[in-house]
């Protein structure tokens, strides 16, 4: 197989194989990156799942605790006599250090604290009256007022106050509370549950499964941390220096989306992020479920459940099959190209055994072709030798005739030298054909310089040169490889064709000018008459002539071509009627031995 056609074959077999597979391997690659985004997603959401139910538990038992608590017969009367406030006191006690619920309290109407029960350090505090506070300002206790009988109201997270400070150390809380009433209906006052969020926040942000480089957060309404995996600050809300420090502000774009929708998912170039929004006030109605109540809430202090997984983590993850994916497409590659090999080697034997037939088929056409050029050789030996001889004969007897017949001037002088020159042209024609067919046999290749060649053709020419007063113009010609006597008699019939086709009454000039290329090349240029373009396909044909002007036997331009193509090149003519002619052949750089060619 040549270079052309294998690579020719590569581009055809190999190229669209290994398009196809890398289109393949590319679809491969994005419907894995698909399918590994979705079941991250999904694993992300069941997290969530898990820590949602982890949170509505929590509320739940706390909104059973509440009703507990908020159905005890004395807790009606509280405000009517001193005896059952010891005897609600005594109970609060007991259900703080049954819940370890930071703060157990009964509020009248006007927000005045009139019970209350700290549990801290498992240790029970009856706050004394002196130091009760008036809870009327705190958005809690106005969001209470706001109560039906029957409803309960549970606070946002935040953080416990004490006399209008943020308590030290931090106490994460949440309030549950309820009206009281009497049981006329009459509204008394308020159950309220101090619920510490502290370890609930960090037992939530423990919850996951195996390794997960997942950052959950719980966000409140305005988007701050409430915890976070991440150990982002928690509770900006309520700190000044924090406040735009929450999650909305890191995460504007994400956070704009994830309070939108009620849960989903979010591609950015921040990551993957997860979320769900919860309601903790609608375990009410699982409670009312449960318990055959008629409680309601007040509204939906929201939480925000959201998982991220930090870009490069997802990237990583997302192309962690990337390899394989490569290491198939390059298996298949591999197994295209040596399908490809296969198919080629496969060709090139049978190539091999073609150019074989093709060979044998040659030698026995050269065999033919050599009996047949023997044939043709003795047949012009013949013609030249035998037919000279009676030629020559007929030649001596019509010249003696026309010598005896030199003083006549009759029809028969006149048939005699028309005899006579009949003739010496056949004899000419007969010396020209052997010529010809002579060109190029037992000729030996050897190195030519042109210039030289030119040179002593002018001198062989002298004579018409002179007569006709033509100018032969030539330089930088180079030495070639070539068949001397061969290549002498190409210029040479040329030049003199140049010379003898001259227009009357002006000087032949003939310009002979050398390109080099991948052949040589040479033009000769001539100013004479020129050739009709009829005649330029038939011109280097044997005996064929464009004019009868001069005598000639129509030779000289067939040889000229035998010898061009003896030197493996092409003649062509570039002429118009009376506008002068260019002959321009090419012969091979490469007969023989390569030789560098160099200028005279
Ligand atoms: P001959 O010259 O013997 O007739 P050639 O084979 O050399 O035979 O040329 C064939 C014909 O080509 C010539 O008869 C002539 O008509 C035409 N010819 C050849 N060379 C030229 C030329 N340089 N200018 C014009 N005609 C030419």
């Amino acid at each position: 197989m040549s270079n052309k056609s294998a690579s020719k074959y590569f581009l055809v077999a190999f190229v669209p194989s290994v398009l196809v597979i890398l289109v393949i391997a590319y679809f491969v690659h994005q419907n894995t990156k698909k399918s590994i985004l979705e079941s991250t997603i999904n694993y992300k959401n069941e997290i969530l799942n898990l820590k949602t139910e982890y949170v509505q538990d929590f509320y739940l038992q706390r909104l059973e605790d509440l009703f507990l608590i908020s159905n005890l017969e004395n807790l009606k009367k509280l405000g009517t006599d001193s005896e059952i406030s010891e005897s609600v006191q005594h109970d609060f006690i007991t259900v703080a250090q049954a819940t370890n619920y930071y703060q157990v309290r009964w509020l009248d109407t006007t927000g005045q604290e009139q019970l209350r029960i700290d549990f801290k350090d498992q240790k029970t505090e009856v706050i004394p009256r002196e130091k009760l506070q008036n809870k009327a300002k705190r958005d809690y206790f106005k969001s209470a007022q706001e109560l039906e009988l029957n409803a309960i109201y549970s606070s946002p997270v935040d953080l416990n106050m004490e006399f209008g400070k943020i308590e030290s150390p931090l106490e994460p809380v949440i309030r549950l509370i309820k009206p009281t009433y009497t049981d006329q209906g009459i509204k008394t006052g308020f159950l309220v549950l101090n619920i510490r969020m502290g370890s609930f926040l960090n037992k939530l942000k423990g919850i996951k499964t195996s390794e997960d480089p997942f950052d959950f957060s719980l966000l409140n309404q305005t988007g701050h941390w409430l915890t976070s995996t991440a150990g982002k600050p928690t509770f900006g809300f309520m700190i000044d220096s924090l406040k735009d420090k929450g999650f909305a502000n890191n995460y504007p774009e994400e956070w704009k989306v994830i309070q939108s929708k009620q849960m989903g998912s979010l591609l950015t170039d921040k990551g993957l992020f997860v979320y769900r929004r919860f309601c903790p006030e609608e375990v009410i109605e699982t409670f009312n479920g449960t318990h055959n109540t008629n409680l309601s809430s007040a509204k939906c202090n929201d939480l925000y459940f959201v998982g991220r997984l930090p870009d490069e983590v997802l990237h990583a993850r997302l192309n962690s099959h990337r390899p394989i994916v490569a290491i198939v497409g390059l298996a298949f590659i591999l197994m295209v190209l040596s399908v490809v090999i296969t198919i080629s080697k496969l060709k090139e034997q049978r190539s091999a055994k073609h150019l074989i037939l093709i060979n044998r088929q040659l030698t026995a056409k050269e065999k033919i072709l050599e009996t047949r050029n023997a044939q043709l050789e003795s047949f012009v030996r013949v013609a030249s030798h035998d037919l000279r001889e009676p030629l020559g004969t007929i030649k001596g007897v019509a010249t003696t005739l026309e010598s005896d017949l030199a003083n006549e001037d009759n029809k028969i002088k006149r048939g005699v030298t028309f005899i006579k020159n009949c003739a010496i042209r056949m004899d000419n024609l007969t010396k020209a054909i052997l010529e010809y067919a002579r060109t190029g046999k037992n000729s030996v290749l050897g190195r030519i310089d042109c210039m030289d060649l030119v040179q002593s053709i002018e001198n062989d020419l002298l004579e018409s040169i002179r007569a006709t007063n033509t100018t032969i113009n030539y330089r930088r010609l180079p030495e070639i490889i070539g068949f001397e006597a061969e290549l002498r008699q190409l210029f040479q019939n040329i030049i003199s064709n140049a010379i003898r086709y001259k227009k009357p009454d002006i000087d032949p000039v003939i310009d002979i000018v050398y390109e080099n290329g991948e052949q040589h090349i040479f033009h000769i240029t001539d100013n004479g008459i020129g050739i009709d373009k009829s005649h330029h396909l038939h011109i280097f044909k044997l005996f064929n002539r464009a004019s009868t002007i001069e005598d000639g036997l129509g030779i000289g331009l067939g040889m000229a071509k035998k010898i061009v193509e003896l030197h493996e090149g092409e003649i062509w003519l570039t002429s118009k009627l009376n506008d002068g002619s260019t002959f321009s052949f090419t012969l091979s750089k490469h007969l023989g031995v390569d030789t560098e060619v160099s200028f005279t």
